[in-house]
């Protein structure tokens, strides 16, 4: 469906040198640890390949995805720096990522047996970063099995199968300075360290932060840290950049043209369900976009958009295709003008759509649909 939209009418414009920037920001941030870019989900919508081409050209050493199709797909492009890959189910075939020297995570026992299988299959070894849960309790070795898992791993490594580049894990509430996970979370990261090294690992590329780690916990920093949604100029949550005294470009602008213009009475319903009534004469705008380009239908009546010079709310129930907008009486757009969904102030903000749309960010920009080109300047 990629791109069925005229770029015309509709298209999310990626501007990869406001990516860079935000990159080449948070890698002086971290410094001396490590940049990993983390570019899963189509670069959480801004498109894989041209967003991890422009982070490696920025001096990005490491890239970051969950699934193995993402991870071959960019070695398929070109791309052969380091790379990680963190998400994959039983039935993965780990060979085709050894064989395209991707390195690959291992949360248990079992991960670790099927890379050493995969190494054999490929007569190498195999990269893995061991995962430990430190408290997030989502994927990674709980702490009970991790012994276990990096005494595997140690053995492993001893008879050339694996080399251990690092242990990792990852934050729970990075982003609340006083959330108490992060300090037992920091703490449970340590004992896992400890006990890698007990055991004759010494992993030299540990990695445990998120964007809001890098941006407000030095601790977590170790040797690497992996950023997502700041690279693309959304605050993991509201006032972390700020805090950090970094400054955020926004990197998605998605913009679309009026398609249809149209006086409406006070009094007339709008949009299915006729949940919002106008209650004024006045003038309402179609854009050509909807739920199924990603457009939370959440934004009904909720969000706001830019046009002219000034805010215009959405009206009514969002449609699958199109959403309209209240322009206002005697507005003076026509059919073709420009309106700007979300991108960078005064236009609003994909963070401010994930507030009015009771979600966050992160959800707004990754979600925009295959059907919307982008359009990468
Ligand atoms: N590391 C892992 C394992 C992730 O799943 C993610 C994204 O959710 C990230 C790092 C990047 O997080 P953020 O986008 O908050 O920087």
């Amino acid at each position: 469906a990629a791109g069925l939209i005229h770029p015309a009418t509709a298209s999310a414009e990626i501007d990869l040198e406001a990516y860079q920037h935000n990159l080449r920001q948070l890698a002086a941030h971290v410094a001396p640890a490590e940049l990993l870019a983390v570019v899963k989900a189509d670069a959480y919508g801004h498109g894989l390949v041209p967003c991890a081409r422009a982070a490696r050209e920025a001096g990005v050493p490491w890239l970051g995805v969950a699934t193995p199709g993402e991870a071959l797909a960019l070695r398929e492009s070109g791309d052969t720096g380091r790379l990680l890959c963190w998400l994959y189910g039983p039935d993965e075939d780990l060979t085709s990522l050894v064989a395209a020297d991707v390195d690959v995570s291992a949360s248990s026992v079992e991960q670790v047996s099927d890379l050493v299988a995969a190494a054999a299959t490929c007569e190498r070894s195999a990269r893995v970063h061991l995962k430990v849960d430190t408290g997030l309790h989502r994927n990674g070795s709980p702490l009970e099995e991790w012994p276990a898992l990096v005494g595997a791993a140690a053995e492993a490594e001893r008879f050339g199968a694996l080399e251990v580049v690092g242990v990792w894990s990852h934050l729970a509430a990075a982003e609340d300075p006083d959330h108490p996970s992060t300090d037992a979370q920091l703490q449970a990261f340590e004992e896992a360290l400890e006990i890698a090294r007990a055991e004759g690992l010494e992993p030299a590329t540990n990695h445990l932060a998120n964007s809001a780690g890098a941006l407000l916990l030095p601790r977590s920093h170790h040797q690497m840290v992996r950023v997502g949604i700041a690279g693309y100029g959304v605050d993991p949550a509201p006032g972390v950049a700020a805090s950090a005294g970094v400054a955020l470009r926004p990197v998605m602008r998605l913009r679309a043209q009026l398609v249809n213009v149209k006086d409406v009475a006070e009094g007339q319903g709008v949009s299915y369900g006729h949940t919002w009534v106008a209650d004024r004469d006045t003038r309402v705008g179609l854009v050509p976009l909807g739920y199924a380009d990603g457009i939370p239908r959440h934004a009904s009546s909720r969000a706001e958009v830019w046009v002219g010079d000034r805010r215009a709310p959405v009206r009514g129930s969002v449609c699958m295709d199109q959403l309209v907008i209240e322009l206002g009486p005697d507005a003076p757009e026509q059919v073709g003008d420009e309106v700007v969904l979300f991108g960078a102030p005064p236009a609003p903000t994909a963070e401010e759509w994930g507030q009015v749309c009771g979600t966050i960010g992160y959800e707004i920009v990754a979600r925009i649909g295959a059907r919307v080109p982008r359009h990468h300047v």
